[in-house]
């Protein structure tokens, strides 16, 4: 298309299509970000993961208006000696491939601890060799605690941004103690971050990293039941959703006290989007990518989409909404939280002009409008269905 060919980079230059090898393409971020380059852009994808259920609809039928930009490579990056290969074809990488759901974290740690650095390594290890800009997906949670979740909780400066504002150059990463195994996943994810970034110190490995800060939308983890297994523990979101679509009470871990802010996938694949076409921007750096005017606690997070679900479903909100459990209960022994996660937005902003745009409320809105289509009816045939014996 004539719109598509004038596109220009941030500094008015006119963007060359990629092809890019995307791993982990076929799970919920890397589900979006399909979407949108296949919509919006001319660049190729090699889309590498285990499943493609999310992603089906890009791929069928072979009639589609990007037919042939995007093929789907089903591989495990554990063990396939395809994937050099793969990321030589390729000028640019971009690895989202992780477990990534906190439940694991304290249950599977050494599964956890593997796919986060030691299957990650090869990757960044083929990028280096063959000179290949790589896009290395990160978490928030390398941050950790707050510095001001160690002051008494009467203490003025718990207030002040210093204590609790999370800035990519200078807060440090504070983990709990080794057998609170729910660090397992922010001290992996550390790890590659330190040896990327020594890559691109020692080797001139042109890198990005990403660290989101609650990315949520549609397609985010599974339904436990529906399409994921019924004893599966996602993440807040799923788990709200799927308490909404039963109506039963939502879960407060601990009470609900912890802090999240949360932005809307479709914001932040803008953000990678940039990164994507703005190589000189966003090499070198490491990019916070979230919305810090969505903060709520986790109970004003499961009050606003219990309104937001009677809304969009019509349907009465359940006579007990919420109730506590002990994370102990809920996740088992080794489970800790981050307190508190506001991202500082000034690098991204310099660098790539970015800020993301869609409220709390909206982004529920249309989230729980997509869950509600999507699952009410298979919800009420789980129901419906005698248990088998
Ligand atoms: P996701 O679980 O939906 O996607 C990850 C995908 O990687 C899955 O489709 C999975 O099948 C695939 N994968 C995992 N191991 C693989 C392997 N060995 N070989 C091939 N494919 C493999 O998770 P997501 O939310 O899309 O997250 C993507 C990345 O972003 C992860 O690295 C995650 O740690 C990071 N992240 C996401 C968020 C968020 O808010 N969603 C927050 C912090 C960090
Ligand atoms: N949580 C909760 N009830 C649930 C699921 C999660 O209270 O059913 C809490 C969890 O303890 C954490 C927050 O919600 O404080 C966000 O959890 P999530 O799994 O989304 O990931 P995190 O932000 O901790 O990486």
């Amino acid at each position: 298309a004539a719109g598509a060919s004038a596109r220009v980079d941030l500094d008015g230059n006119p963007i060359k299509p990629l092809t890019i090898c995307m791993i982990g393409a076929g799970g919920f971020i890397g589900s979006h970000l399909c979407e949108k380059l296949m919509n919006e852009t001319q660049h190729k994808i090699l889309a590498l993961d285990v499943y493609n259920d999310k992603i089906k609809h890009l791929l069928e039928p072979d009639n589609l208006p990007w037919n042939g930009r995007i093929t789907f490579h089903r591989l495990n990056i554990k063990h396939d000696s395809r994937l050099e290969g793969l990321i030589k074809m390729s000028d640019l990488t971009i690895n989202l491939a992780a477990i990534c759901t906190p439940a694991d974290y304290n249950t599977r740690p050494l599964d956890t601890i593997y796919s986060n650095f030691i299957d990650a390594l090869p990757v960044v290890k083929y990028c280096s060799e063959n000179n290949k800009r790589l896009i290395h997906f990160s978490t928030c949670e390398v941050y950790g605690k707050t510095i001001g979740s160690f002051l008494p909780k009467d203490s003025p400066l718990r207030q002040d941004p210093a204590y609790y504002v999370l800035k990519e150059d200078e807060s440090p990463c504070i983990f709990g103690s080794i057998e609170k195994q729910r660090w397992s996943y922010a001290c992996a994810k550390q790890l590659i971050e330190r040896l990327i970034y020594a890559e691109g110190a020692e080797n001139g490995l042109e890198f990005t990293i990403v660290r989101p800060f609650n990315w949520i939308g549609p397609r985010m983890d599974f339904i436990p039941g529906v399409d994921g297994p019924s004893e599966g523990v996602p993440r807040v979101l799923a788990c709200f959703s799927n308490n909404l679509l039963r109506g039963e009470p939502l879960k407060l871990v601990d009470g609900g006290q912890s802090q999240r802010t949360f932005v809307y996938i479709k914001d932040a694949i803008e953000a990678v989007t940039l990164m994507i076409e703005n190589p000189a921007r966003a090499n070198g750096h490491i990019f916070n990518v979230g919305n810090p005017n969505n903060e709520v606690t986790v109970r004003q997070l499961a009050e606003m989409m219990i309104k937001v679900y009677s809304k969009v479903s019509g349907a009465q909100p359940p006579e007990t909404p919420t109730i506590d459990v002990s994370s102990k209960e809920f996740y088992g022994e080794g489970y800790d939280d981050s307190d508190k996660r506001i991202p500082d937005m000034t690098i991204i902003n310099r660098q790539l002009g970015w800020n993301p745009k869609t409220s709390l409320w909206d982004l529920l809105e249309s989230t729980l409008t997509y869950q509600h289509r999507t699952y009410a009816e298979a919800i009420k045939k789980v129901i419906a269905k005698p248990v088998a014996s």
